[in-house]
């Protein structure tokens, strides 16, 4: 199942890459979920087993054709988001740091970073403004001092991220701090849509990349997470709550501007492109500050 935020409002998405349909949850199930988005978060197991007697012909009665440019982030409101960082070996490498052995460094991305798959971001004047490609996964359900085992069947589902970065900021002295340089406006956009774990042959393998104007810049597999999705969920869990609808983006692989010699950062006029087999794809354009 795909379920995208139509302005909001939570809607199946269907069909064929580039023809994709959607229908509103809130009309297909006559108003017992949705329509905010959020509302089908804070219902999820009793939304997804509701929807396991869904057919696509049931959908189709109340279908339109999908506008990606309605679309927003799949959870546009979480109570928590999470960003970790160093979770590729490679990755910890070009940054100059040992691979973590305990849970890997985490941090927030405020939610006003946030927007949906398809925008044009504005470069702050002075910054070096740079890309990392990330599987980001949705909670399903309240969660504390979970095990792996049963992380994936308490996750909703999982997205495409842009963990979008300004390293001076990040990384001026006196110390180095995560949360404002990665959430200046359009830094966390996220969909297009979110694809539950059952739709993937095997969640814990996925490629994921990105590429700026067509040159790829960044390409890995979340198969090389030093922590996985259920280990990394598993850990957060033993120290927050988790609720339905939370975000955590789970890391970056190797590639991002920073660790490359010489460096190199985004541009006004270039365009990134980011994507995860079996999810979808998110379209930035990047403009100087006026
Ligand atoms: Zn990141």
């Amino acid at each position: 199942m795909r379920i995208a935020n139509l302005q909001g409002r939570g809607a199946f998405v269907f069909g064929n890459d580039g023809a994709e349909r959607a229908a509103e949850v809130a009309a297909v199930s006559g108003g017992r979920f949705g329509p905010d988005v959020a509302q089908i978060y804070a219902k999820w197991d009793e939304f997804k087993h509701w929807a396991t007697t869904l057919t696509e012909a049931g959908m189709q009665a109340h279908s339109f054709q999908l506008d990606r440019t309605l679309l927003g982030a799949p959870s546009p409101a979480p109570r928590q988001v999470f960003a970790f960082g160093l979770n590729y070996r490679a990755h910890a490498d070009e940054s100059g740091f040992e691979p973590p052995e305990h849970l890997p460094p985490v941090f927030t991305k405020y939610i006003s970073s946030f927007s949906g798959p398809d925008t044009t971001v504005v470069l702050p004047a002075g910054g070096n403004v740079d890309w990392e490609v990330e599987l980001v996964v949705i909670i399903g359900r309240e969660l504390h001092r979970v095990e792996p085992g049963a992380v994936w069947d308490a996750v909703a589902g999982l997205t495409v991220g842009q963990d979008i970065s300004e390293r001076v900021s990040q990384l001026r002295p006196p110390a180095p701090q995560f949360g404002l340089g990665k959430s200046f406006p359009g830094f966390s956009p996220q969909g297009p849509w979110l694809v539950t774990p059952d739709e993937l042959a095997n969640p814990d393998d996925l490629e994921l990349g990105c590429s700026i104007d067509g040159e790829d810049v960044q390409k890995g597999r979340t198969s090389d997470l030093i922590f996985p999705v259920p280990q990394l969920i598993s850990g957060l869990s033993h120290t927050v709550t988790l609720y339905p609808g939370d975000v955590v983006f789970t890391g970056t692989p190797a590639g991002v501007g920073v660790g490359r010699e010489p460096q190199r950062f985004l541009q006004p006029g270039e365009s990134l492109s980011s994507w995860i087999e079996g999810i979808g794809t998110l379209h930035q354009k990047f403009v100087a500050a006026k």
